[in-house]
């Protein structure tokens, strides 16, 4: 008689030989200029992107691509660690291992590191690129297929100027845009509520318009910024305080008639469960980075959902067509995207792909092909290359 045993979580490894293993995971930094400097909240200015890719090898002579852009102020993630993460720690658990089996190769990642989630993020990314390609169908299908035709593009505003913003929100609204984040939380918060007002009057009072701290608010200028631009028609407000201050956070949404919005906040399910259940935030943005990939942010986006959180996709500022690939198809396939989706390889004065992805007329097209769909230019990634092998 067979023995009867429960699945342990987890557990499924075949006693067979793999039939895709991984043979080879590497790991290469690289630092690409950004066309201009983009102002952030906290007096952060980025003038270049700082990725880590991955690439790993299977015995079949495949190959996936992965990315996760380095986030000091957002993950914690530096790229020197990354690198670290991905050769001492995160590659030794992967080789050997079936490339097919991403949501146990996610928990092995998960278990082997704390955090790390951009070093993960860019292994995971790379998993769904092989399988992908493996089994011949796109990280759409992988994930489930469509959940919607078109993806709602956000164009991010973030210059110096009101001027400079409200020219370049007019240009994006001549190609399609509809949807605009102003980068909030930089200038004194008088003239950011203007600014609010300004761009408002600039895109009609059919443009979606958000705005996104950073947590670059005081607590003062956050309360003066709700108040004063409650007439502005913002859709949300993105993470005004630091990461773990729950309490002015919580303070803010009861006087606001603007909801409120996690990012920096929202690391992982769990908090995004915590900050839910407070009652302080309407909706959360969700990274690979952050999360640590495309299965946790999948996991992430049904938790948002179901919690009745409304949802925004977002890659870090420079990520390239590799990452933000990754996000384009979690756009098509997550239950809910309310709030939209911004990616940001538009920033980069190189790409990483031959073809990098394009936002039209308010949306951007799901890649075609098998994976995530974008065909690296290994010249590119070599002339950025800063370890120089
Ligand atoms: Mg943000």
């Amino acid at each position: 008689m067979t023995k009867v045993t429960r699945n342990a979580p987890y557990s499924a490894e075949s006693k067979n030989r793999p039939p895709l293993a991984i043979r080879r995971v590497e790991a290469i930094p690289v630092s690409i200029p950004l066309v201009k400097p983009v102002l952030m909240g906290g007096g952060q200015e980025f003038r270049r992107s700082e990725s880590l890719v991955v690439r790993i090898e299977t015995t079949n002579g495949l190959f996936g691509w992965g990315e996760a852009s380095a986030a000091p102020t957002m993950t914690g993630d530096t790229l020197p660690g990354m690198v670290e993460a991905v050769e001492k720690y995160l590659a030794p658990r992967l080789i050997g291992q079936n490339a097919l089996d991403r949501a146990l190769l996610a928990h092995r990642m998960s278990q082997t590191l704390i955090g790390n989630t951009g070093a993960k993020a860019a292994c995971d990314i790379a998993l769904h690129d092989l399988a992908g390609k493996h089994l011949g169908v796109s990280v759409t299908d992988l994930l489930g297929g469509r959940a919607r035709e078109r993806v709602l593009a956000l164009a991010q505003l973030g210059n110096a100027k009101v001027e400079q913003d409200i020219a370049e929100a007019k240009a994006k609204q001549r190609q399609g845009y509809g949807f605009f984040k102003l980068k909030v939380g930089v200038k004194p918060v008088e003239q950011e509520i203007e600014s609010a007002y300004t761009l408002r009057k600039a895109l009609g009072p059919d443009a979606l318009l958000c705005a996104d701290a950073n947590m670059g608010m005081t607590v003062a200028s956050a309360h003066k910024f709700v108040a004063g631009a409650a007439g502005a028609g913002l859709l949300f407000l993105e993470q005004p305080f630091r990461d773990n201050d729950l309490a002015n956070t919580l303070a803010l949404a009861r006087s606001s008639a603007i909801p409120l919005c996690a990012d920096e906040s929202a690391q992982n399910i769990e908090s995004i469960m915590d900050w839910h259940r407070t009652g302080a935030i309407a909706g959360v943005n969700l990274k690979t980075i952050k999360l640590g990939g495309i299965v946790e942010t999948m996991r992430a986006a049904i938790v948002a959902h179901t919690l009745g959180l409304a949802v925004n996709l977002a890659s870090k500022t420079g990520e390239s067509s590799i990452g933000a690939a990754a996000l384009v198809h979690l756009g098509y396939t997550v239950p809910n995207l309310d709030w939209g989706i911004n990616i940001n390889n538009h920033y980069l004065d190189t790409d990483l792909v031959k073809q990098p992805l394009k936002q039209k007329s308010g949306s951007i097209e799901c890649p075609g092909g098998a994976g995530l769909g974008v065909e690296v230019d290994e010249d590119a990634l070599r002339r950025f290359r800063v370890d120089k092998r």
